[in-house]
């Protein structure tokens, strides 16, 4: 199984796109996360890089296809590893402070999903071949504060 980086110096090698240090840098703080960064976020986790060029190489990312945008309920666009390279998963999103969480699905979940999606099937004649899920709620952190 080739690693990530491996994956995405293919994919850029297909649209004549070089792997820069800096796209390699944004890979890597993105990769690592394990949640959806906003752009000032993965500045902060990656020093050097410059904001300008971040949201241009974030841009090249997602055209080609490694990374994709995750839209939470404030304004703010967050980015993470698209599904083909990080799994797939879904998000829960704190409707208080905005922050937006992976959840790796359960076996338990992953057949409320599927059983979820039969009943669409049957009750809308629709063929479903996937899903994005996401939960708003309020984090533990903001429980903590609103108690
Ligand atoms: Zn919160
Ligand atoms: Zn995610």
């Amino acid at each position: 199984m080739p690693s990530v980086h491996e994956q995405v110096a293919r994919r850029l090698a297909g649209l004549a796109q070089r792997y820069t240090p800096m796209r390699q840098a944004l890979v890597a703080t993105v990769a690592a996360a394990g949640r959806p960064l906003s752009v000032p976020e993965i500045l902060a986790l990656s020093v050097g890089l410059p904001q300008s060029s971040a949201y241009r190489n974030v841009k090249v990312l997602i055209d080609a296809g490694v990374v994709r945008r995750v839209s939470g309920i404030d304004n703010h666009d967050r980015f993470e590893l698209a599904e083909e390279l990080a799994g797939h998963h879904h998000h829960l999103i704190c409707g208080k402070c905005g922050k937006v969480e992976d959840v790796t699905p359960s076996p338990r979940l992953k057949r409320a999903m599927a059983e979820a999606a039969c009943v669409v099937s049957e009750e809308q004649g629709y063929q479903v071949t996937g899903h994005q899920f996401n939960l708003v709620g309020l984090c533990p952190d903001c429980r903590r504060t609103t108690d």
